[in-house]
Protein backbone atom coordinates (compact mmCIF):
# COMPACT_ATOMS: atom_id res chain seq x y z
CA UNK A 1 0.00 0.00 0.00
CA UNK A 2 1.40 3.51 -0.84
CA UNK A 3 1.77 6.05 1.80
CA UNK A 4 0.87 9.48 1.66
CA UNK A 5 2.99 11.95 4.29
CA UNK A 6 2.84 15.66 4.83
CA UNK A 7 5.39 17.53 6.74
CA UNK A 8 8.38 19.79 7.22
CA UNK A 9 11.10 19.33 4.63
CA UNK A 10 14.15 21.51 6.67
CA UNK A 11 17.36 22.48 7.04
CA UNK A 12 18.57 22.13 10.78
CA UNK A 13 21.30 23.16 12.82
CA UNK A 14 21.66 20.96 15.55
CA UNK A 15 24.14 20.91 18.57
CA UNK A 16 24.64 17.80 20.33
CA UNK A 17 27.21 17.08 23.21
CA UNK A 18 29.27 15.01 20.35
CA UNK A 19 29.58 17.75 17.78
CA UNK A 20 27.61 20.40 15.61
CA UNK A 21 26.06 20.10 12.48
CA UNK A 22 25.06 23.18 10.44
CA UNK A 23 22.11 23.57 7.76
CA UNK A 24 21.90 19.79 6.81
CA UNK A 25 19.01 18.25 5.76
CA UNK A 26 15.72 17.65 8.15
CA UNK A 27 12.04 17.77 8.29
CA UNK A 28 9.77 15.67 9.64
CA UNK A 29 8.74 14.71 5.92
CA UNK A 30 12.22 14.15 5.33
CA UNK A 31 12.94 11.60 8.31
CA UNK A 32 9.94 9.52 7.62
CA UNK A 33 9.67 9.32 3.85
CA UNK A 34 13.14 7.87 3.99
CA UNK A 35 12.52 5.84 6.66
CA UNK A 36 9.20 4.34 5.47
CA UNK A 37 10.63 3.90 1.63
CA UNK A 38 12.23 0.77 2.93
CA UNK A 39 9.50 -0.43 3.31
CA UNK A 40 6.03 0.70 0.82
CA UNK A 41 6.20 3.41 -1.55
CA UNK A 42 6.00 7.05 -0.20
CA UNK A 43 4.09 9.94 -1.90
CA UNK A 44 5.65 13.05 -0.08
CA UNK A 45 3.80 16.61 0.04
CA UNK A 46 5.53 19.43 1.55
CA UNK A 47 7.41 22.82 -0.07
CA UNK A 48 10.66 23.88 0.13
CA UNK A 49 12.60 27.35 -1.41
CA UNK A 50 14.80 28.20 -3.55
CA UNK A 51 18.04 27.52 -1.90
CA UNK A 52 16.66 23.79 -1.75
CA UNK A 53 18.79 22.46 -4.33
CA UNK A 54 19.68 18.78 -6.77
CA UNK A 55 22.44 18.22 -3.96
CA UNK A 56 19.95 17.93 -1.32
CA UNK A 57 16.95 16.06 -3.43
CA UNK A 58 19.40 13.72 -3.67
CA UNK A 59 18.82 12.06 -0.64
CA UNK A 60 15.14 11.01 -1.70
CA UNK A 61 16.31 10.01 -5.49
CA UNK A 62 16.78 6.73 -6.08
CA UNK A 63 14.06 5.16 -3.67
CA UNK A 64 10.29 4.69 -3.34
CA UNK A 65 9.50 8.42 -2.67
CA UNK A 66 7.49 10.57 -5.18
CA UNK A 67 8.52 14.00 -5.10
CA UNK A 68 6.11 15.18 -7.34
CA UNK A 69 3.81 17.04 -4.52
CA UNK A 70 7.38 18.71 -3.21
CA UNK A 71 6.96 22.65 -3.88
CA UNK A 72 9.56 24.37 -4.56
CA UNK A 73 8.37 28.54 -4.28
CA UNK A 74 10.88 31.34 -4.37
CA UNK A 75 11.89 31.89 -0.72
CA UNK A 76 13.74 30.44 1.98
CA UNK A 77 13.45 26.40 2.94
CA UNK A 78 12.13 26.03 6.43
CA UNK A 79 15.02 26.42 8.87
CA UNK A 80 15.45 24.61 12.51
CA UNK A 81 17.97 25.11 15.30
CA UNK A 82 18.37 23.45 18.44
CA UNK A 83 20.62 22.31 21.13
CA UNK A 84 20.60 19.12 23.51
CA UNK A 85 21.82 18.83 26.99
CA UNK A 86 24.15 16.75 28.44
CA UNK A 87 22.18 13.41 28.65
CA UNK A 88 20.54 13.86 25.16
CA UNK A 89 17.19 13.77 27.20
CA UNK A 90 15.97 17.21 26.51
CA UNK A 91 16.52 19.88 23.58
CA UNK A 92 16.20 23.77 23.25
CA UNK A 93 14.83 24.95 20.48
CA UNK A 94 16.91 28.34 19.31
CA UNK A 95 15.52 29.42 16.46
CA UNK A 96 12.64 28.40 14.03
CA UNK A 97 12.36 30.55 10.98
CA UNK A 98 9.44 29.23 9.15
CA UNK A 99 10.16 30.83 5.44
CA UNK A 100 8.20 29.00 2.78
CA UNK A 101 6.62 26.70 5.44
CA UNK A 102 4.30 29.74 7.24
CA UNK A 103 2.23 29.99 4.44
CA UNK A 104 2.12 26.19 3.30
CA UNK A 105 -1.19 25.10 2.07
CA UNK A 106 -0.98 21.48 1.13
CA UNK A 107 -1.99 20.57 -2.27
CA UNK A 108 -2.09 17.10 -3.24
CA UNK A 109 -1.42 15.86 -6.57
CA UNK A 110 -4.18 13.74 -8.48
CA UNK A 111 -1.49 10.82 -8.66
CA UNK A 112 -1.91 10.68 -4.80
CA UNK A 113 -5.12 10.95 -4.29
CA UNK A 114 -5.61 7.33 -4.16
CA UNK A 115 -3.06 6.59 -0.79
CA UNK A 116 -4.00 3.82 0.86
CA UNK A 117 -2.26 5.10 4.43
CA UNK A 118 -1.84 9.05 5.12
CA UNK A 119 0.70 10.21 8.12
CA UNK A 120 -0.31 13.40 8.92
CA UNK A 121 2.99 14.98 10.13
CA UNK A 122 2.94 17.64 12.90
CA UNK A 123 1.30 20.24 10.89
CA UNK A 124 -1.74 23.15 12.07
CA UNK A 125 -4.63 20.84 12.73
CA UNK A 126 -6.63 22.48 10.11
CA UNK A 127 -4.14 21.91 7.46
CA UNK A 128 -4.25 18.13 8.76
CA UNK A 129 -7.50 17.85 8.09
CA UNK A 130 -7.64 19.85 4.41
CA UNK A 131 -4.99 17.00 3.49
CA UNK A 132 -7.14 14.31 4.52
CA UNK A 133 -10.28 15.56 2.71
CA UNK A 134 -8.12 15.66 -1.09
CA UNK A 135 -7.49 11.92 -0.10
CA UNK A 136 -10.21 9.57 -1.79
CA UNK A 137 -10.66 6.59 0.59
CA UNK A 138 -7.63 5.69 2.86
CA UNK A 139 -7.48 2.45 4.96
CA UNK A 140 -5.58 4.15 7.59
CA UNK A 141 -5.21 7.72 8.96
CA UNK A 142 -2.27 8.83 10.90
CA UNK A 143 -1.45 11.97 12.90
CA UNK A 144 1.25 13.12 14.64
CA UNK A 145 0.66 16.68 16.76
CA UNK A 146 3.27 18.56 19.43
CA UNK A 147 2.13 20.76 22.33
CA UNK A 148 2.42 24.23 20.10
CA UNK A 149 -1.04 22.57 18.59
CA UNK A 150 -2.26 21.28 21.54
CA UNK A 151 -2.23 24.38 23.86
CA UNK A 152 -3.06 26.68 20.96
CA UNK A 153 -5.85 25.06 19.22
CA UNK A 154 -7.19 22.49 21.68
CA UNK A 155 -10.64 22.38 19.31
CA UNK A 156 -9.17 22.07 16.20
CA UNK A 157 -6.50 18.93 17.41
CA UNK A 158 -9.64 17.35 18.94
CA UNK A 159 -11.25 17.51 15.21
CA UNK A 160 -8.74 16.27 13.61
CA UNK A 161 -8.21 13.04 15.88
CA UNK A 162 -11.95 12.48 15.17
CA UNK A 163 -10.42 11.37 11.72
CA UNK A 164 -7.52 9.41 12.69
CA UNK A 165 -7.05 5.46 13.38
CA UNK A 166 -3.23 5.94 14.82
CA UNK A 167 -2.40 8.56 16.99
CA UNK A 168 1.60 8.57 17.55
CA UNK A 169 2.87 11.60 20.26
CA UNK A 170 5.14 11.55 22.72
CA UNK A 171 4.45 11.01 26.59
CA UNK A 172 4.41 14.93 27.42
CA UNK A 173 1.97 15.33 25.10
CA UNK A 174 -0.03 12.46 25.98
CA UNK A 175 -0.23 14.26 29.15
CA UNK A 176 -1.09 17.31 28.22
CA UNK A 177 -3.81 16.10 25.54
CA UNK A 178 -5.61 14.47 27.78
CA UNK A 179 -5.15 16.00 31.34
CA UNK A 180 -4.30 12.77 32.64
CA UNK A 181 -0.72 12.07 34.48
CA UNK A 182 -0.85 8.46 34.56
CA UNK A 183 -0.39 7.22 30.47
CA UNK A 184 -2.79 4.30 31.34
CA UNK A 185 -5.52 6.93 32.06
CA UNK A 186 -4.10 9.33 29.10
CA UNK A 187 -5.03 6.60 27.02
CA UNK A 188 -8.44 5.81 27.93
CA UNK A 189 -9.22 9.12 27.42
CA UNK A 190 -7.03 9.52 23.68
CA UNK A 191 -8.77 6.86 22.17
CA UNK A 192 -12.20 8.44 23.02
CA UNK A 193 -11.53 11.29 21.22
CA UNK A 194 -11.00 8.82 17.76
CA UNK A 195 -7.69 7.28 17.24
CA UNK A 196 -8.23 3.63 18.43
CA UNK A 197 -4.34 3.16 19.02
CA UNK A 198 -2.27 4.98 20.61
CA UNK A 199 1.50 5.16 20.25
CA UNK A 200 3.29 7.32 22.92
CA UNK A 201 7.13 7.59 22.25
CA UNK A 202 9.25 7.86 25.48
CA UNK A 203 12.46 8.53 23.96
CA UNK A 204 15.44 6.47 25.46
CA UNK A 205 12.86 4.53 26.98
CA UNK A 206 10.86 3.07 24.02
CA UNK A 207 7.08 3.02 23.28
CA UNK A 208 4.29 1.73 24.87
CA UNK A 209 1.15 1.04 22.09
CA UNK A 210 -2.21 1.36 23.50
CA UNK A 211 -5.04 -0.34 20.71
CA UNK A 212 -8.08 -2.69 21.41
CA UNK A 213 -5.86 -5.90 22.52
CA UNK A 214 -4.62 -3.61 25.66
CA UNK A 215 -1.06 -2.82 25.81
CA UNK A 216 2.30 -3.35 24.53
CA UNK A 217 5.21 -1.81 25.35
CA UNK A 218 8.98 -1.85 23.44
CA UNK A 219 12.66 -0.44 25.05
CA UNK A 220 15.05 1.65 23.25
CA UNK A 221 17.32 -0.62 22.15
CA UNK A 222 20.82 0.29 24.55
CA UNK A 223 23.20 1.46 21.92
CA UNK A 224 26.89 1.78 21.73
CA UNK A 225 27.12 5.41 19.44
CA UNK A 226 24.47 7.79 20.27
CA UNK A 227 24.75 11.37 18.30
CA UNK A 228 21.78 13.03 17.50
CA UNK A 229 18.21 11.87 18.37
CA UNK A 230 16.70 14.84 15.99
CA UNK A 231 13.99 13.02 13.97
CA UNK A 232 14.08 9.89 15.92
CA UNK A 233 10.31 10.15 16.12
CA UNK A 234 9.19 10.98 12.80
CA UNK A 235 11.82 8.14 11.69
CA UNK A 236 9.96 5.64 14.33
CA UNK A 237 6.90 7.01 12.61
CA UNK A 238 8.11 5.60 9.08
CA UNK A 239 9.00 2.38 9.87
CA UNK A 240 5.86 2.03 11.56
CA UNK A 241 3.71 2.75 8.99
CA UNK A 242 5.71 1.81 6.06
CA UNK A 243 6.28 -1.29 7.34
CA UNK A 244 2.22 -1.72 8.21
CA UNK A 245 1.57 -0.58 4.98
CA UNK A 246 3.71 -3.35 3.63
CA UNK A 247 1.84 -6.32 5.67
CA UNK A 248 -1.18 -4.99 4.20
CA UNK A 249 -2.95 -6.09 7.99
CA UNK A 250 -4.15 -3.29 11.01
CA UNK A 251 -4.66 -6.55 13.56
CA UNK A 252 -2.69 -5.97 17.39
CA UNK A 253 -0.22 -8.64 16.00
CA UNK A 254 1.00 -6.52 12.95
CA UNK A 255 0.43 -3.36 14.61
CA UNK A 256 3.49 -4.77 17.62
CA UNK A 257 5.74 -5.71 14.83
CA UNK A 258 5.07 -2.00 13.29
CA UNK A 259 6.09 -0.79 16.55
CA UNK A 260 9.17 -3.18 16.40
CA UNK A 261 10.17 -1.80 13.20
CA UNK A 262 9.57 1.31 14.28
CA UNK A 263 12.25 1.42 17.13
CA UNK A 264 14.62 -0.48 14.59
CA UNK A 265 14.36 2.42 12.36
CA UNK A 266 14.75 5.19 15.32
CA UNK A 267 17.81 3.60 16.73
CA UNK A 268 19.87 3.83 13.43
CA UNK A 269 18.62 7.48 13.16
CA UNK A 270 20.40 8.48 16.21
CA UNK A 271 23.66 6.79 15.50
CA UNK A 272 24.57 10.47 12.73
CA UNK A 273 23.22 13.46 12.33
CA UNK A 274 20.77 13.92 9.89
CA UNK A 275 19.70 11.45 7.69
CA UNK A 276 23.24 10.03 7.55
CA UNK A 277 23.09 6.78 8.79
CA UNK A 278 19.32 6.32 7.45
CA UNK A 279 20.63 6.47 4.02
CA UNK A 280 23.15 3.72 3.81
CA UNK A 281 21.05 0.89 4.99
CA UNK A 282 19.76 -2.03 3.38
CA UNK A 283 16.71 -4.46 4.57
CA UNK A 284 19.63 -7.25 5.65
CA UNK A 285 20.73 -4.59 8.19
CA UNK A 286 17.39 -3.47 8.89
CA UNK A 287 15.90 -6.92 9.84
CA UNK A 288 19.34 -7.84 11.49
CA UNK A 289 18.68 -4.68 13.74
CA UNK A 290 14.82 -5.79 13.54
CA UNK A 291 15.91 -9.67 15.43
CA UNK A 292 18.60 -8.19 17.54
CA UNK A 293 15.47 -6.64 19.16
CA UNK A 294 13.48 -9.80 19.48
CA UNK A 295 16.71 -11.23 21.81
CA UNK A 296 16.56 -8.05 23.89
CA UNK A 297 13.20 -8.37 25.03
CA UNK A 298 12.43 -12.71 24.50
CA UNK A 299 11.99 -14.54 28.24
CA UNK A 300 10.28 -17.64 29.03
CA UNK A 301 7.30 -18.14 30.20
CA UNK A 302 7.07 -19.31 33.92
P1 LIG B 1 11.77 15.10 16.09
O1 LIG B 1 13.18 15.05 16.64
O2 LIG B 1 11.24 13.77 15.67
O3 LIG B 1 10.85 15.85 16.98
O4 LIG B 1 11.83 15.93 14.72
C1 LIG B 1 12.75 16.97 14.52
C2 LIG B 1 12.51 17.56 13.13
O5 LIG B 1 11.32 18.36 13.17
C3 LIG B 1 13.65 18.47 12.71
O6 LIG B 1 14.24 17.91 11.56
C4 LIG B 1 12.98 19.81 12.42
O7 LIG B 1 13.35 20.33 11.17
C5 LIG B 1 11.49 19.55 12.44
N1 LIG B 1 10.74 20.61 13.13
C6 LIG B 1 11.12 21.30 14.24
N2 LIG B 1 10.17 22.21 14.57
C7 LIG B 1 9.17 22.08 13.67
C8 LIG B 1 7.89 22.74 13.47
N3 LIG B 1 7.47 23.73 14.27
N4 LIG B 1 7.12 22.32 12.43
C9 LIG B 1 7.54 21.33 11.62
N5 LIG B 1 8.72 20.69 11.75
C10 LIG B 1 9.53 21.05 12.74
Amino acid sequence: MSILVVGSVAFDTVETPFGHAERVLGGSASFFSVAASYFSPVNLVGVVGDDFGEEHLGAFRGRAIDLRGLERIEGKTFHWQGRYSLDLNSRDTIRTDLNVFELFQPKIPAAYRGSEVVFLGNIDPVLQRQVLAQVERPRVVACDTMNFWIHGKPAEVKETLRKVQILLINDQEARELSGEWSLVKAARAIRAMGPGTLVVKKGEHGVLMFDEAGMFAAPALPLERVFDPTGAGDTFAGGFLGYLASTGETGDAALRRAVIMGSTMASFCVEAFSLDRLLELDRPSIDARYREFERLTRFESL
